[in-house]
């Protein structure tokens, strides 16, 4: 289970004390499950693996709570040196303390193996909490963090907070945030999709991973979550019916899904697939009632999506190149 080095950006390690939530994370937005199922979720022993690609592969390495990652039989220092990100999950219902102890000991100690490491905090579960409780929570964690940072001399290092839950989108969203971070074409995919928005009357776009709906890219005017939302479900919606479609044979048809729909105040949902897993989704606004001036909008909006989709399969091709370069000098 130990992460290949060579993939050294792309492996998001997910650690925390048991019953945090972890396998839950895991389950919901990996495997579709439904949020109420977790709550019979067997506690896991070993770590396990999730594989995800997307622009770039990446790959989700759970460690059970009750393993102890400091200890001689694990090569804590060789995981913690392949490793992009350290998601650490606290549960925002229960007694914090340890946590917090345990989590300074982690940053320590991946923080001197690898101090290019993105440390990210999940306060989980705050489902269970009013406004004003997780507000405090929030700064309680925070502050108790940066004390114990600083105590460790350590005041420098990053860390992020992200308030989560796996029964809204906020689990979604703080995940998209975490990813981003790992891809390296990320400002590239905002200038193009920024571009798109200037040229194209779009009110918001993302690019998402159809599989987990986290988004790997969007423009730079703020993520509304209920814009999210919609967003996401359309790529179920598309999803479920493209899976009726079946040629004479009986075989899936292996066409581009494609699919555009009208909603009830003139705004259009617009997805696209894309390459590698990837789908792009737009809102566009419409204000036309004329469905003749609706085509000739669509005709430009599909003539930059298609120049977008061709940019992003060059993207990819470069960056494949260059890994491969790099891979070639590493074995010299
Ligand atoms: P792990 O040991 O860290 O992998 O924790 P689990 O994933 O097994 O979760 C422990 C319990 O927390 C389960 O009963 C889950 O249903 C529950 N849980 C996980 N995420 C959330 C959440 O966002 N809100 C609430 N209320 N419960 C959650």
């Amino acid at each position: 289970y130990l992460p290949n080095p060579n993939d050294s950006n792309a492996t998001i390690l997910l650690m925390g004390l048991r019953r945090g939530g972890k396998s839950s994370i895991c389950k919901v937005v990996f495997h579709d499950m439904q949020p109420l199922d977790t709550l019979y979720l067997e506690s896991t022993s070993k770590p396990t693996s999730e594989q995800f690609s997307s622009l770039i592969d990446l790959s989700l390495m759970e460690i059970p709570g009750q393993l102890n990652y400091f200890e001689p039989e694990y090569d804590s220092a060789r995981i913690f040196q392949s490793v992009g990100a350290l998601v650490y999950v606290i549960d925002s219902q229960d007694e914090y303390l340890n946590a917090l102890t345990n989590l300074s000991m982690i940053i320590e100690f991946a923080y001197k193996v690898n101090p290019k490491i993105h440390i990210e905090v999940l306060i989980h579960k705050i489902d269970g909490l009013t406004e004003d409780y997780r507000i405090d929570a929030q700064r309680d964690i925070m502050q108790r963090t940066g004390d114990e940072l600083l105590d460790l001399g350590l005041e420098g290092v990053q860390v992020s907070f992200y308030l989560t839950s796996i029964f809204d989108q906020s689990i979604y969203e703080a995940f998209s945030k975490i990813v981003q971070k790992l891809i390296p074409e990320l400002p590239s995919l905002e200038n193009m999709l920024d571009n798109l928005v200037q040229h194209l009357s779009i009110d918001k776009v993302f690019l998402f991973d159809v599989n987990s709906k986290l988004y790997v890219a969007t423009d730079s005017s703020p993520v509304d979550i209920q814009t999210y939302e919609v967003c996401a479900e359309f790529i179920d919606i598309t999803i479920d019916l493209d899976e009726l479609y079946v040629d004479e044979n009986g075989e899936q048809t292996n066409k581009e899904i494609k699919s555009i729909s009208r909603l009830s105040n003139h705004s259009l949902l617009y997805l696209r697939q894309m390459i590698r897993g990837l789908a792009l989704v737009a809102l566009i606004r419409n204000d036309d009632e004329n469905l003749n001036d609706m085509d000739s909008m669509l005709t430009v909006v599909n003539y930059n999506v298609n120049l977008f989709k061709q940019a992003l399969m060059q993207m990819w091709q470069n960056s494949k190149f260059v890994k491969k370069t790099n891979d070639v000098n590493e074995s010299l």
